[in-house]
């Protein structure tokens, strides 16, 4: 069996990185145990391997991939971790008519798709209703425009809705343990409204692509293994694994940042729970040396798809021996460009990536330039 901790030992970027060996070795087995699919390549989102920095997210892929909101930046549930600052730089529309304008607009500007959300009412809904005849307007108009929904809860006949008006992808946040629904959104619904929520949507033709938040719980990992419970019985197109960024926490409610070995482990254990289906981790998770340790289990995991590699994490993948894929697009959480790229396979970038990893490697950090990095590593850029 190939030597991980060997391998990841020789990327000079990580190597000042402190891992858990033990949880390394764990997952070593683990993965060497499950079944090769298609998951078993992970591709890399990034807007250009070439010009890729990765403190650029805010700079990518707001044109192609813009986020609205019907609410503007109103929502009643202010949960602790976000108080609506999520909402603060999206495009307001919140009338029929203003959704219709801009929409042309932007793809007179060139967009392909949009993530489409808005606010929660106290019951953690979106107030869509109004919406669904200018939804329906826009997909029979242009077909091609790909619209992903954050639900948030719904019921069957919300989730029916969602369909007609021609929907592509449904997106809603998982959340597994009760108090966190109740401390953290202030919500009074149950743990089972978000699992009869995600079967309403499973049970339409939309594509299903929950989010968990991991580490929702004022910075640690309570509900998220319940949640995984909760996707096994009813199985999503893909899940989207986001670590939590708590800068708009409150003082009084302040999260820690989670456990990066911890974060780990719940990577292996969804690996292992959902091995059919492609986890993507999103591009929300906290920066500096905890990025560098999420973004390597991550791969180390078996994630079929991570957006904004931290440095080291492409060539760790090469020396795992993953095939690697490069999408040259922002894969933000927020526009839902990950879940369109599934299906786009078009997009994906065949790179001479042992030539692409040299150079960068060299123009970025130039002690680099001694060694011939990846010589001898089978490197993959994968089509399929
Ligand atoms: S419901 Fe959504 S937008 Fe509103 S505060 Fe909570 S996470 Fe933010």
């Amino acid at each position: 069996m190939l030597d991980w901790i060997g391998a990841l030992r020789r990327v000079e970027a990580l190597e000042d990185v402190d891992f858990d060996e033990a949880l390394i070795e764990n997952m070593a087995r683990r993965w060497a145990a499950l079944p090769r699919t298609s998951n078993s390549r992970i591709n890399f989102y990034t807007p250009t391997f070439k010009s890729y920095q990765s403190s650029e997210i805010a700079s990518c892929g707001k044109n192609a991939w813009p986020a609205l909101s019907i609410t503007g930046s109103d929502c009643k549930l202010q949960c602790d971790h976000c108080k609506a600052k999520i909402l603060e730089p999206m495009i307001p529309v919140r009338t029929p008519e203003n959704l219709w304008r801009t929409v042309n607009q932007l793809i007179e500007d060139g967009a392909q798709g949009m993530l489409l959300t808005g606010g929660s009412n106290h019951r953690n809904e979106v107030e869509y209703g109004p919406f669904y005849s200018t939804i329906r307007r826009i997909k029979d108009e242009f077909p091609q425009f790909k619209i992903a929904l954050h639900t948030a809860l719904v019921d069957d006949d919300m989730a029916r809705a969602m369909e007609q008006s021609g929907i592509d992808a449904a997106m809603m946040d998982v959340i597994g343990a009760q108090e966190t629904i109740t401390q953290v959104y202030h919500l009074k619904r149950k743990v089972e409204d978000f699992e009869l929520t995600l079967e309403s949507l499973v049970n339409t033709s939309m594509k299903v692509v929950p989010h968990i938040v991991i580490g929702l719980h004022y910075g640690h990992l309570r509900g998220e293994w319940t949640a995984l419970e909760m996707l096994q019985r009813h199985v999503p197109d893909a899940v989207v694994l986001v670590v939590v960024m708590p800068q708009y926490a409150p003082a009084k409610r302040p999260f820690v940042t989670p456990d990066p070995h911890e974060v780990g482990r719940f990577f292996m254990d969804a690996r292992e729970a959902l091995p059919n289906t492609p986890l993507l981790l999103g591009c929300a998770r906290p920066s500096g040396m905890v990025k560098l340790q999420i973004d390597s289990y991550a791969v180390m995991a078996g994630i079929s798809g991570l957006a904004h590699p931290a440095d080291g994490v492409v060539e760790l993948a090469a020396r795992l021996e993953r095939s690697v894929k490069i999408t040259p697009a922002c894969c933000s959480i927020a526009v839902g460009e990950e879940v369109m790229a599934l299906d786009d396979a078009d997009d994906t970038l065949e790179l001479d990536l042992e030539a692409i990893l040299a150079h960068e490697r060299q123009n970025r950090r130039p002690v680099f330039a001694k060694h011939s990095a990846l010589a001898g590593i089978k490197v993959v850029g994968d089509n399929a």
